[in-house]
C-alpha cells in the first residue's frame, strides 16, 4: 500500500482514487481507517474527532503521517 502525499489515502494503485494525484509515497507511519455513517454522504469530520482533525471528508484508509 502506498500513501496519498496530497490528502493521506492508502491506495495500491499508482494513482491516488480520492485525489487523483500520482504524488504517492511508500514512507508513512500509522493507519487510520474511516468508517461511513449510516448515511453514507454523511461527512464524517462531523461525527469523527480523526476524520474532522484530519480534514477527512470520505471514508477510506489513511495513513496518519507520510514522509
Ligand atoms: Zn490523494
Amino acid at each position: 500500500m502506498k500513501a496519498c502525499k496530497a490528502c493521506h489515502y492508502l491506495t495500491a494503485e499508482s494513482m491516488c482514487p480520492n485525489c487523483k494525484s500520482t504524488n504517492l509515497s511508500t514512507s508513512y507511519t500509522g493507519i487510520v481507517v474511516i468508517l461511513p455513517g449510516r448515511d453514507k454522504r454523511e461527512d464524517p469530520r462531523l461525527s469523527s474527532y480523526v476524520a474532522s482533525r484530519l480534514n477527512i471528508d470520505k471514508p477510506g484508509k489513511y495513513a496518519l503521517k507520510v514522509r
